[in-house]
């Protein structure tokens, strides 16, 4: 008579659960609150823009995002890439410097500011529509804004990456 042998796998030994843990990085667990200085030559309107696209960001962001100083630098100068590449806002990470052009209507404005904010919250660009493509900005979060926003920590984490830190035991 066969027998079979059902074999209980049941909890990997701690040390696989550390290799896995370290394997398995928390993006989330590590993120930095995005602040940013906004410098002078501004309009009204313009710094009140740039407050609204602020606050449209927090009502999704885990942590909020600050306008009162930081490491990123928001100035009213036309984009370097303007000439070639027509940009009206841009950002430069490696300066952490954020263009916005200050000659924009204030529609413009704000659609530019709320894209280059999503930079400075850490988002990168996404293919399909939203405000963070960069051909077409959007005003609303679309789904593929928020997806990009879980992907980078932003917002609050994807379902993967709360796993993951349940598994490492760095997150609450
Ligand atoms: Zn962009």
């Amino acid at each position: 008579m066969k027998s079979i042998v059902v074999r209980d796998v049941g909890q990997p030994p701690w040390f696989v659960r550390l290799i896995l843990a370290l394997i398995l990085a928390c993006v989330g667990c590590s993120y930095v609150p995005p602040r940013a200085f906004v410098t002078d030559g501004f309009t009204r309107s313009q710094h009140e823009a740039l407050e609204r696209a602020a606050s449209k960001w927090n009502g999704v962001l885990r942590q909020p995002l600050s306008l009162e100083g930081g490491s990123w630098t928001i100035v009213p100068q036309t984009p370097p890439d303007f000439e070639s590449k027509g940009y009206v806002g841009e950002t430069v990470h490696g300066t952490r410097t954020i263009y916005l052009a200050p000659w924009l209507d204030e529609e413009r404005f704000y659609v530019i500011a709320l894209h280059e904010l999503g930079h400075v919250a850490g988002l990168h660009h996404i293919a399909g529509s939203g405000v963070m493509n960069p051909n077409g900005y959007a005003v609303e979060f679309t789904p593929g804004d928020i997806e990009e926003c879980q992907r980078v920590g932003a917002c609050g984490l994807s379902e993967i990456d709360a796993a993951k830190c349940r598994l490492q035991g760095a997150c609450d």
